[in-house]
């Protein structure tokens, strides 16, 4: 926890009190920065930042936006121009400085403003290719990150860029119309489930002036939006959500099909479009909407749908329906794993792609009608957000399953067995004897065998601790033996053996918190070390997380070519103790990815940790890296009254505990001032590690 009071407070109007900091005198920039000297004589490099680049695939996932420096630092590129960069660690260091330590949400502003103007630009490019007389809006579902600088960051691009904003929940329609107070020309899309509470503001905010579709999801809310806007003398405008039969894939394919959740049957948008024709409100019907589920990754899947709801488009204008708008939802994937392949973490096309697909589809539907192209949106959200978070966390330790053993001390211990030695034990030792010759899949086999024997036998009481210790010890080395042996061919059946055997690295974050996904739905993240990039990562392992839960750990990496169950990492390097005694380990960060969309909102309080600190960064005219903003994290308190704990009294019961502890002569005086100061700080204190500065 932390033992201070927050961060150092900056001098009175610095330039981090005005809010844009220039964090670190020195120059950041690998273009500014002294490079050394390189040594004349100097042997050719058996390792370079190339490589590194090349091992955690950053130019595949990447796209242009990350790389390394001459330093070995991971760089980021917010408009795929290297010459424009913000060094990750720099960024890092100068946030430690000022008392914000890891783990820490870096947020890229000028990467967000480039995603969405790729977008706007893939869209335009495929209008103007192919002569579609219709015009292209992109919708944010805020669902995808709700907080306010994202969304602010949005909406003030999104303005000029022609986006508009979407809400699925009275919640986010609230935000969304504080949000376009000023802006009462951006388009918004309320879509989901919707009460007259929801309608009833919708039809208010219409009159408000807002350009506000709900997009009806059940046949009632058609029914509430007749009797809204016939109280207030509205002509609203009106959105239907189409069932439709083509599907997505992937995680999120129920989001479509006739028996999904949302949306009209193809007959109950004839009978919404009958009724509305009969109450003289269906020059209100304006758009179609379809959404068949997140990170759609197979286009094939996209076109099918568009097709579909380009026919279902048409139908409608042929029934009388003026339309003029068609919205295709999210779906737009991210390439997390730089596979660009139809897989669960992948994508198998890029963003020109997509709207190039659209486009095309939907022109080539209307044309054989004969109707109109309509005016295209899509809710394009993840492929929007992702890219423009980081998550930094770091590494506190390690634990390693050695390949050294003590051969003698365990031929000692076989010895006073006498008689009793225990059969599993013996069979592990001949293994080990064999271990360097004998085939690689049958010794495996062997000693796999005699350790669940010698497991069974140690649960059932017939086996000592030190023989446990013993076969314990031979497994892991054996393990590592015949992993060193079989290099990059490793037969099948092996295959659980690196991650039996990688080394155990805990890191300072919460999964639960801040990459939910990774737990819930094993989606990859790209991780890679944020420093020492110009250096071999010599060791192998997985990451464990700060809670208390066995599935508080990331063991599956990204690869394009193969399961990747540990990442390749730094050994620690050990520092004099830093007073307490304690050995202690040189600070080693690391940075997952792509977090920008869906990770913040669905992390939740596991163990109490809370949200981290999450910092923006942009770049100046310069291009120059300055600090925009910094959201504190949560504090221990904030955490606890979340789940209605009052520290006020906490305090106070703390305070008679120690009273009496005094009195019945437990603790000093002195030492009960000492543990309140402490719970004090403690409950100001940020929930995750922090250094310890004794
Ligand atoms: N629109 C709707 C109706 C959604 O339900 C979602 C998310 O599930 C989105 C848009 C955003 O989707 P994505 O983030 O895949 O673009």
């Amino acid at each position: 926890m932390r033992t201070g009071a927050g961060p150092p407070a900056d001098p009175p109007g610095s330039l981090f009190q005005q809010g844009r900091v220039r964090y670190l005198s020195a120059p950041m920039n690998p273009r500014v920065a002294e490079s050394p000297a390189e040594p004349e004589t100097a042997a050719p490099p058996a390792w370079s930042t190339a490589r590194a680049e090349e091992l955690y695939r950053l130019h595949l996932w990447g796209k242009g936006y990350v790389g390394i420096s001459a330093r070995g630092t991971v760089e980021v590129y917010p408009d795929k121009d290297p010459a424009r960069s913000i060094d990750l660690h720099e960024i890092v260091l100068g946030l430690e400085e000022r008392g914000f330590e890891p783990p820490l949400l870096i947020r890229l502003s000028d990467l967000l403003d480039h995603r969405l103007r790729e977008l706007r630009s893939a869209f335009d490019d495929a209008i103007r290719q192919v002569e579609y007389s219709g015009q292209y809006t992109c919708v944010y579902p805020i669902k995808v990150n709700q907080q306010r600088h994202i969304c602010e960051e949005i909406r003030d691009l999104g303005s000029e860029l022609g986006f508009g904003l979407e809400a699925g929940s009275i919640p986010e329609l609230l935000a969304v119309l504080a949000l376009t107070s000023g802006h009462e020309q951006m388009p918004i899309i309320c879509n989901g489930f919707k009460d007259h509470e929801f309608i009833e503001m919708v039809i208010l905010a219409t009159k408000l002036g807002r350009r506000i579709v709900p997009v009806v999801e059940r046949f009632h809310e058609l029914e509430l939006i007749m009797r809204y806007a016939r109280r207030y003398q509205v002509r609203p405008r009106i959105g239907m959500r189409v069932k439709l039969s083509a599907k997505g894939v992937g995680r999120w394919e129920h989001s479509a099909g006739v028996r999904g959740k949302f949306g009209l049957s193809v007959s109950e948008i004839l009978r919404g479009i009958e009724k509305l024709r009969e109450h003289d409100l269906l020059d209100c019907l304006e758009l179609l909407h379809c959404h068949i589920g997140s990170q759609v990754f197979d286009i094939r899947s996209i076109k099918n749908a568009v097709s579909e709801l380009a026919h279902v488009y048409c139908g409608m204008v042929k029934q009388g329906a003026p339309m003029g708008y068609l919205d295709l939802g999210g779906g737009m994937g991210v390439d997390y794993d730089g596979s660009q392949s139809a897989s669960e973490s992948s994508i198998n096309y890029t963003v020109q792609e997509y709207a190039t697909d659209v486009v095309y589809r939907v022109q080539n539907v209307c044309d054989d009608a004969g109707v109109p192209h309509p005016h295209l949106i899509t809710e394009s959200g993840r492929a929007l957000t992702a890219y423009s978070s980081v998550l930094v966390c770091d590494v506190l330790g390690a634990r390693r399953m050695d390949a050294r053993i003590d051969l003698d001390t365990i031929q000692a211990l076989v010895r006073s067995e006498g008689d009793e030695v225990p059969q599993p034990l013996l069979d592990l030792l001949d293994v080990y004897e064999r271990v360097s010759s004998g085939g690689l899949v049958e010794l495996y086999h062997d000693a796999t065998h005699a350790r669940e024997e010698a497991m069974t036998l140690f649960g059932l009481g017939y086996t000592s601790l030190p023989v446990r210790a013993a076969t314990e010890e031979l497994f892991w080395a054996i393990g590592r033996i015949l992993l060193d042996r079989a290099g990059e061919d490793l037969p099948d059946e092996l295959s659980d053996l690196p991650a039996l055997l990688g080394d155990i690295y805990f890191c300072n974050f919460s999964i639960f918190q801040s990459v939910p996904d990774s737990w819930g739905i094993d989606q990859l993240f790209p991780i890679v070390p944020l420093h020492r990039l110009d250096e071999e990562p010599t060791r192998r392992g997985v990451l464990a997380d700060l809670t208390c839960d066995s599935d508080g750990k990331i063991d599956r990496f990204v690869d394009p070519y193969e399961e990747k169950r540990t990442l390749e990492l730094h050994e620690l390097r050990e520092v004099p103790s830093n007073g307490n005694g304690l050995p202690d380990t040189e600070p080693y960060y690391l940075g997952i990815f792509l977090v920008g969309a869906y990770q913040e909102i669905l992390g939740d309080l596991h163990n109490l940790l809370g949200d981290t600190h999450a910092v923006h960064v942009r770049l100046d005219g310069d291009g120059e890296p300055v600090i925009e903003e910094i959201v504190e994290g949560d504090t221990v308190e904030e955490v606890l009254r979340y789940v209605q704990y009052d520290p006020p009294q906490m305090k106070q019961a703390l305070r008679k505990d120690v009273e009496r502890a005094i009195r019945d002569r437990r603790l000093t005086v002195q030492e009960g001032r000492q543990f309140l100061s402490a719970y004090d700080a403690g409950l100001e204190g940020y929930t995750y590690l922090e250094t310890d500065d004794e």
